[in-house]
């Protein structure tokens, strides 16, 4: 029967969390084609399926990974790895990849990202960029990445994407100028005019490191070795002295924005982050940022200054795996401190509101997308539901716009 004429399905479940307002004990949410038709302790529906002992969430929004590393089975490197090393394993990596590697990949991260209960994602993709491999399967923004510090090496890439934005007829594209010890800073202006003419949104990797900011700051330090090793550095290309708040002020032209990591901001670039927060967003990726062992992330400070922050996993060369709910368990253990009923709109209506959709995703709210994850609990209850969730094994099953998963595959 076809999902738009289908009858109304409600499902029941031991907790509902509809994120836009508090959670459920016995909740139902009721289901007609691809919207959620009601949330409460009531349906009309007269297809009632209990699902039992479980929780029913938002779908998960993963708001910065890198699927075509999703072939990997454990992160590049050692815990603690310097980050120089581990971007030359990266490209040692890419290097040993043969045939449709991506494309395999691709398929694989994205078969992870739905059964792991994520809907909509993020995702930065490097040249030959392969966005028709995402699109029908999982929501969300492909970027595609760009960076070279000389324009030999950038405008073919250039050229190339923005043949592909040409032809985005279904707002599905996104530009991602690298990094800025990557990315010439002409390169990222130039994508900020197109981007804000085109009203297409950026991402980038900004402020991840102290070695960055040496680079930016004095041209020294291990990424500058790093870079003259690999020949390829250009002294124009981050001229010497620039602040994180020049790149910033470059990405605030966009119609919105990604700035992923953002490790060693400071005040200044907070509050000019906080100000915008309709328009860009700090992607927090908690795993990978134990990965690295990076010093701890000010993430309550950064929530009362206003910033409007997302959650990612960012890719399997720095994470164990893509799962959203392994990333919200994280940041339940390392911030006792942010109350419980906080975080799990991180992962959804926040991560959602970020990417410029949390008028279709991100809560359980009638009308919204019916994009659902459905996760087992464990066997005894709590004071505080949400804390329930913190010890969940895992997801049960996956709903994405109306429908349980696997049938998304017909
Ligand atoms: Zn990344």
């Amino acid at each position: 029967m076809d999902k738009k004429t289908a009858p109304p399905l409600a499902l029941r479940a031991k907790w509902v969390f509809p994120v836009c307002g508090p959670p459920l004990e016995n909740g139902l949410v009721t289901i007609g084609g691809d919207r959620i038709l009601a949330v409460g302790n009531k349906t009309d529906a007269g297809n009632v399926v209990d699902l039992g002992d479980v929780a029913i969430t938002p779908g998960f929004v993963n708001a910065h990974t890198h699927l075509e590393f999703s072939g990997l089975n454990a992160p590049l490197g050692h815990a603690g790895i310097p980050f120089v090393d581990w971007i030359r394993q990266v490209m040692a990596f890419r290097q040993t990849q043969t045939g449709d590697w991506k494309q395999q990949a691709l398929a694989k991260g994205i078969q992870e990202c739905i059964a792991g209960g994520v809907t909509t994602v993020a995702d930065i993709a490097s040249s030959p960029w392969l966005p028709e491999a995402n699109s029908k399967k999982i929501d969300g923004v492909d970027f595609l990445e760009i960076l070279g510090g000389s324009p030999q090496r950038y405008e073919p890439l250039w050229q190339g994407a923005c043949k592909l934005l040409q032809v985005d007829h279904n707002a599905r594209l996104g530009l991602s100028p690298h990094a800025p010890y990557s990315t010439h800073i002409e390169l990222l202006e130039r994508a900020a005019r197109w981007a804000k003419k085109k009203a297409v949104p950026l991402a980038m990797h900004l402020a991840e490191t102290v070695e960055e900011a040496e680079l930016l700051a004095s041209h020294s330090g291990p990424l500058l070795e790093f870079l003259l090793d690999l020949d390829v550095w250009r002294p124009d290309a981050a001229p010497r002295g620039i602040r994180f708040l020049d790149y910033l002020e470059c990405l605030a032209r966009a119609p919105w924005s990604l700035v992923v990591h953002g490790n060693i901001l400071g005040h200044q670039e907070i509050q000019f982050l906080a100000q915008r927060r309709q328009q860009m967003a700090l992607v927090h990726c908690p795993r990978t940022h134990i990965f690295f062992q990076r010093r701890p992330f000010p993430l309550r400070e950064w929530l009362e200054a206003g910033v409007q922050i997302a959650i990612g996993t960012d890719s399997r060369a720095s994470n164990p795996d893509l799962r959203m709910l392994g990333e919200l368990q994280t940041l339940a253990r390392l911030h006792p401190d942010i109350a419980p009923r906080r975080l799990l709109p991180l992962v959804t209506q926040d991560s959602a509101a970020a990417l410029r959709r949390e008028q279709h995703i991100g809560s359980l709210t009638p009308g919204r997308r019916a994009d659902l994850a459905v996760l087992v609990l464990p066997n005894h209850a709590s004071d505080d539901p949400h804390e329930l969730l913190w010890e969940s094994p895992g997801v049960l099953e996956t709903w994405r716009h109306g429908l349980r998963c696997p049938a998304m595959e017909n």
